[in-house]
């Protein structure tokens, strides 16, 4: 009888952990090239970056631990050089889960000064960067610069752009996507009018040629990104309009604002949602 009052809380507790360790088993690594020696590999979470060559591999983001092993194979298909240096383009696991199997390597890990300080108040599991900075850090390896520079408050407050300038290649963290609305995440800094400030910011260092590695989604080009600035100012001006007459929130997330870009952009989930847009818009612009 013991044994079988037990159980319930047993399974209760046992179930989730077989359920998300199956869901890891079955991540297949793809490995997309992007422009010469740049590639990112899609799995489980955020696209992560890989630029390889004789002075060795350096990646950004890691997805989540489980994956270290599946994330290596994937890396030593493509080099054999020693793995170097890993840039966290922000705070949230599914970019940073990787991060103490990957130090444990010897890999040195970098991030904004917010990825760091946001990831110690959390108490998140996942390890911090070690190595983090405040404005901009540059890598001089495998024959090109890489700029790594923090941008407006957007999809947290340490998110960061990744410019291999010699390859012409930005990598955007979650500051830019193309599977869904762009996800602001306010309780970790993120900001509405920053992720539009942002996006203009991605214009400004890309030209027609640029080749633009979205935090989940496919490569883009410059009209990709345009083409969201643009939306997300369209849907600026309603939600400021809607606020000037005193609409609450929830009648805005009521009227129909982004109809028309639903289709193509809404997600069943909280995350990347119309409504998750239009409260992070309200929260904005509404005080
Ligand atoms: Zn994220």
């Amino acid at each position: 009888m013991k044994i079988f009052r037990l159980m319930p809380v047993c399974l209760a507790l046992i179930l989730p952990t077989i359920a998300i360790a199956q869901d890891f088993d079955s991540v297949e690594m793809t490995v997309h090239r992007v422009s010469g020696n740049i590639s990112y590999i899609a799995g489980m979470g955020g696209n992560i970056g890989l630029f390889v060559g004789d002075d060795g591999v350096f990646l950004i983001d890691d997805q989540y631990a489980p994956l270290t092993d599946k994330i290596v194979a994937a890396v030593r298909t493509v080099s054999d050089q020693p793995l170097r240096f890993l840039i966290n383009t922000h705070m949230h696991p599914d970019h940073t889960g990787g991060n103490e199997n990957f130090g444990k390597m010897g890999v040195a890990i970098f991030g904004h000064d917010n990825v760091r300080s946001q990831m110690a108040a959390a108490s998140k599991v996942e390890q911090p960067p070690l190595i983090t900075f405040s404005k901009d850090i540059s890598f001089h390896i495998n024959g090109e610069t890489v700029h790594v520079f923090k941008v407006p408050n957007a999809h947290t407050n340490g998110d960061v752009f990744v410019q291999f300038e010699g390859s012409n290649v930005v990598h955007t963290g979650d500051v830019y996507r193309t599977t869904t609305y762009a996800y602001i995440d306010a309780s970790n800094g993120g900001s509405f009018l920053g992720t539009i400030a942002a996006h203009d910011l991605l214009i400004e260092v890309s030209d027609e040629n640029t080749k633009i590695v979205p935090g989940h989604g496919v490569v883009s080009d410059i009209a990709d990104v345009r083409a969201v600035r643009d939306m997300l100012v369209v849907i600026r001006d309603r939600v400021a309009a809607a606020i000037r007459e005193g609409t609450s929130l929830a009648e805005i997330q009521a009227a129909g604002l982004t109809t028309e870009y639903d289709a193509r952009w809404n997600s069943d989930s909280r995350i990347g949602s119309a409504d998750s847009l239009l409260g992070a818009a309200y929260l904005d612009m509404a005080n």
